[in-house]
């Protein structure tokens, strides 16, 4: 199966990629291109210029930045899995990326591509919005910073404006006796989350009360939600397809967020 024929530039600078993005009308940045030459492939998506982002210095690679962890846009799930900076500061993220398809698709793609692309079924918005990250965009009116549960407009429908490039996520790190678990239903097939629950809680004084529950799957955006038994009716409408009924997403979703507690509890 073939795309439709297309341009390829490879920028060394973000500057150069913001120059073509604007010179190329019709162009589309490519990261991983896991989710993006399959669509095009599908004719699914056009594109008549593709702009790698692969080669550009400075845009991949994981900091910590004070109390937070910056990571680049064109990191990908692999090195998030692997990074020791990753499972200190924010486990679940990591505990996420290992889920992610296999191991190719984890060598390729990136955080970046991921949340731009905004799958309903993708792993890392539920745990971004969960640990209440912020994603860094630079577009043609400078630099945005976009709350995690404020990016994920809709299905495949972010708040990005045209022109605007994803630089990096930053992910606020545990508190002191934070605990949390990420679980999540594969697809037997492509190892999509068909439900992925992202859990937060805090142990004080001997005491674990809940943070966050946050849902995704089930609906076109991650959905949070303040107990396992609230899913239901948070959830009223939930995404269905062949393999997965709505109700069959929200009885997922109810028992995999009990499960996703208590574990997150014994970490705490
Ligand atoms: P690309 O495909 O290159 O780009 C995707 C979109 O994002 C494009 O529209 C592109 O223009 C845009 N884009 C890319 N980078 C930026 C940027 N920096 N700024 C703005 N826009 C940008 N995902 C999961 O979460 N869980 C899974 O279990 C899973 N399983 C998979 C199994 C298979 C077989 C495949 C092929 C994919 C799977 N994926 C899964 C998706 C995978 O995680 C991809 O990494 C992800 O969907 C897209 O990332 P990418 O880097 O490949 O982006």
């Amino acid at each position: 199966m073939y795309s439709e024929s297309f341009e390829y530039f490879r920028p060394r600078t973000l500057a150069e990629a913001a120059k073509l993005l604007k010179k190329h009308k019709g162009s589309r940045l490519l990261a991983g291109g896991h989710s993006l030459l399959p669509a095009m492939k599908f004719r699914l998506a056009t594109a008549k210029a593709l702009v790698d982002l692969g080669a550009i210095a400075g845009l991949s690679g994981i900091k910590v930045k004070g109390k937070t962890l910056e990571i680049g846009a064109t990191t990908t799930h692999a090195e998030i899995a692997a990074s020791p900076l990753v499972k200190k500061s924010c486990a679940i993220l990591s505990e996420a990326a290992s889920q992610i398809g296999d191991i190719q698709v984890r060598n390729r793609g990136t955080i970046g591509g991921s949340i731009a692309h905004a799958d309903p079924a993708a792993d890392l918005p539920t745990v971004l919005v969960a640990l209440g990250a912020t994603v860094v965009a630079k577009g043609p009116k400078g630099v945005r910073k976009i709350r995690a549960e404020n990016f994920f407009v809709d299905l495949f429908t972010t708040a990005l404006k045209a022109g605007e490039i994803v630089t990096s996520v930053v992910v606020p790190s545990y508190r002191k006796g934070t605990g949390g678990a990420y679980f999540k239903h594969p697809h037997p097939a492509s190892r999509y989350a068909v439900i992925g629950v992202a859990v937060l809680v805090q142990m004080e004084a001997g005491k674990v009360s809940l943070s966050r529950i946050v849902v995704g799957g089930a609906s076109p955006t991650p959905v949070a939600v303040d107990s396992p038994e609230d899913i239901a009716g948070a959830i009223s409408d939930p995404l269905s397809d062949t393999y997965a009924s709505g109700e069959f997403r929200v009885h997922l979703a109810t028992v995999l967020a009990q499960r996703a507690l208590a574990t997150a509890a014994d970490r705490a």
